[in-house]
């Protein structure tokens, strides 16, 4: 990807409270954008995104810069086949995305859940309005079982599990214990 642009889609605020330095995406989101996406650059080297409030930020970029593969490479694996990605692709387009707002961010829920309150503006006939959000985000360890990556958990799509299963997210707890409690 070779995009440049002075402020990251995830910094564009409507209600800009802040006064500090809007970041150019290659600042924010871009590393985090090629290292899912871009297959030549090695795993070892991928940057990792530290917090569910970072991988929020990154994915609300993605779908503004519409990158439908970085959506789905950073839902839960369980989940990613399922995901449409045409359909994504087309919402991201079609969307006049003006803005992201987080509201608040919980980074630690139970052992390993964080929810990011946001809402992300938007353009329509109507005028400005704003999806308003609670997303939740699942650590994952990988198949070494020692680095951990974040996942958002997408409750639109329907995995057939019951309560007592191991959970989809491979903890190894119960379904009903782990992710079930955020999944509808
Ligand atoms: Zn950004
Ligand atoms: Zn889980």
């Amino acid at each position: 990807m070779s995009i440049s642009l002075q402020s990251c889609p995830c910094q564009i605020n409507p209600p800009l409270t802040s006064t500090s330095s809007v970041l150019a995406y290659q600042d924010c989101c871009q590393p985090y954008h090629e290292g899912v996406v871009d297959s030549h650059v090695s795993h070892a080297d991928t940057v990792r995104v530290d917090s569910a409030e970072r991988l929020m930020r990154s994915r609300y970029s993605a779908f503004v810069l519409v990158i439908p593969e970085y959506i789905v490479k950073t839902t839960l694996p369980a989940q990613q086949s399922l995901l449409d990605v045409q359909a994504i692709e087309a919402w991201a387009k079609e969307t006049k995305w003006a803005g992201l707002e987080v509201v608040k961010h919980t980074p630690k829920l139970g052992k390993r859940h964080a929810q990011v309150e946001f809402k992300a503006s938007f353009n329509s006939a109507d005028g400005l309005q704003a999806h308003h959000e609670l997303s939740t985000f699942v650590t994952v360890k990988d198949k070494a079982g020692n680095e951990k990556r974040w996942y958002f958990l997408d409750p639109t799509v329907s995995i057939s599990v019951t309560q007592k299963q191991p959970c989809i997210c491979g903890s190894g707890e119960k379904f009903k214990r782990c992710c079930g409690v955020y999944l509808p």
